[in-house]
């Protein structure tokens, strides 16, 4: 049927809470590897993979047998009784992680096992507060509202469940931004003072606000956890001062609180020099969460961690029917496999360097582009009215820029609070070329906001 009939249901059959980038919504019939098709057969690159999901591709082969043999011998039985699937998805996804961390609960989403995870934290401390630092986002079940810390998010539950946010470590709008260094091994320093003393000024302040929230915002017993990305996603790609993250787990534990990362973005290689943004800090978590690139597009999730921690579980009545499903772990056993074996970890490293690079070539001829950042094949450009004033993009002239890259066939994210930072956080298997046809098909489209 037409694509008019479509948006005419659409807009009457489903949620006007339905989100989309485009005055008309793209009507997307196909997919394979990074490439998509619409209904008139125009062809795009998908340089977002269903918001950082895709992460082998559209429709990969290798998953899609895995699926298929899985649909023949059992869909469903719920974890009151044993199958093969969740044991030996377990034991390879687990290889990937420390050793201490080695016991797995499967949910469906990343909401489910963010939720699922602070549970967990409450349980083994007996204690209520969890920290989250604004900007972020973990999720968004009426629980996760007060933890997504982003005030757009959060109208359901305006004092938030036991949630308290901590200051945003924001390099570039941050209160101490401006010259602060990132995590990044690609742009190291800037003019930060940690390249002379080896210590991130910015970073100690935030910490110390963090302590400060700690100490003040939490009950005397002190925090449940702290609850954290390893790099903002939705908030707009926005990685912290160096050594932030590291000394934040130092003050979170001194206070007797559990860590929490929430790897949901940042999980699976994505960000080419690690498997998980937390190891590119040099953290270990007591918790780790992860979504998204996990199933490749299948509802699949997880929550890891130590024995010790996962023994509160026992204690407690907690069940999820699909969580463990044996369609899931068929899938995202083929989704590590296929990790491995095309070797995406190191291919995101290649191509983010070059996308990065690139653009940042573009940053100089181009006064919109405020700031470029990221790591592997998860990146972001800001776009800003007036770089001397960081003032974000306006509203009207983000569209236009959007529509223009659709245009040109490529299809970008979008994210910060502003909604001035365009997200690339393609299937993890683009190219060298498809990094460079991004670049220009988004210093062409940056032209339609002038
Ligand atoms: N954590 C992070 C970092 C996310 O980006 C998201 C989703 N954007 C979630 C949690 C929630 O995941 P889901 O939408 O699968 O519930």
């Amino acid at each position: 049927s037409s694509y008019e009939e479509n948006l005419r249901q659409r807009r009457e059959l489903l949620s006007p809470g339905l989100i989309s980038y485009y005055a008309n919504p793209l009507y997307i019939v196909r997919g394979s590897r990074q490439w998509l098709w619409d209904h008139t057969g125009r062809k795009y690159l998908d340089m977002f993979g269903g918001i950082c999901t895709v992460s082998v591709g559209h429709c990969h082969p290798k998953v899609n047998s895995a699926l298929a043999a899985q649909s023949e011998q059992l869909w469903h039985t719920t974890s009151i009784y044993m199958s093969p699937a969740p044991q030996a998805y377990a034991k390879k996804l687990t290889a990937k992680l420390p050793p201490e961390l080695s016991v797995c609960y499967f949910t469906n989403s990343g909401s489910e096992a963010n939720d699922l995870a602070v549970l967990m934290a409450r349980l083994y401390t007996r204690r209520w507060e969890v920290v989250t630092l604004r900007n972020g986002y973990h999720g968004a079940s009426p629980f996760l509202m007060g933890a997504t810390a982003l005030s757009t998010w959060r109208y359901a539950t305006p004092t938030g469940f036991g949630f308290v946010n901590a200051a945003h470590p924001d390099p570039y709008r941050g209160e101490w931004g401006g010259a602060a260094c990132r995590d990044s091994d690609a742009q190291p320093g800037r003019s930060c003072d940690c390249q002379q003393s080896g210590q991130c000024s910015a970073a100690s302040k935030y910490v110390a606000q963090l302590e400060d929230t700690l100490r003040f915002s939490c009950p005397k017993a002190g925090p449940a956890a702290f609850l954290a990305e390893s790099i903002q996603g939705v908030g707009g790609i926005v990685q912290f001062p160096r050594g932030y993250l590291s000394k934040a787990f130092s003050a979170v534990r001194a206070a007797g609180g559990l860590c929490i990362s929430d790897e949901v973005q940042t999980g699976f290689g994505r960000l080419g020099s690690h498997y998980w943004g937390f190891e590119a800090h040099g953290v270990e978590p007591d918790i780790v969460t992860m979504a998204k690139s996990i199933g490749n597009g299948f509802p699949l999730a997880a929550v890891v961690t130590s024995p010790e921690v996962a023994r509160t579980l026992a204690e407690a009545l907690h069940f999820n029917t699909f969580g463990g499903n044996p369609l899931a772990c068929a899938v995202g056993t083929a989704v590590l496999d296929v990790i491995d074996e095309e070797k995406l970890q190191e291919n995101c490293q290649r191509v983010g360097q070059r996308l990065l690079s690139g653009l940042q070539r573009l940053r100089q001829s181009n006064q919109l582009i405020g700031d470029v950042r990221g790591k592997g094949l998860m990146v972001g450009v800001e776009l800003v009215a007036d770089r001397a004033s960081r003032a974000p993009l306006e509203a009207p002239r983000m569209a236009r820029l959007f529509e223009a890259t659709r245009e040109a066939g490529v299809l970008v994210g979008k994210g910060g609070f502003y909604g001035n930072v365009l997200r690339l956080q393609p299937p993890m298997c683009v190219t060298e070329a498809d990094a460079d046809a991004t670049v220009e098909a988004i210093g062409e489209a940056i032209k339609a906001a002038n």
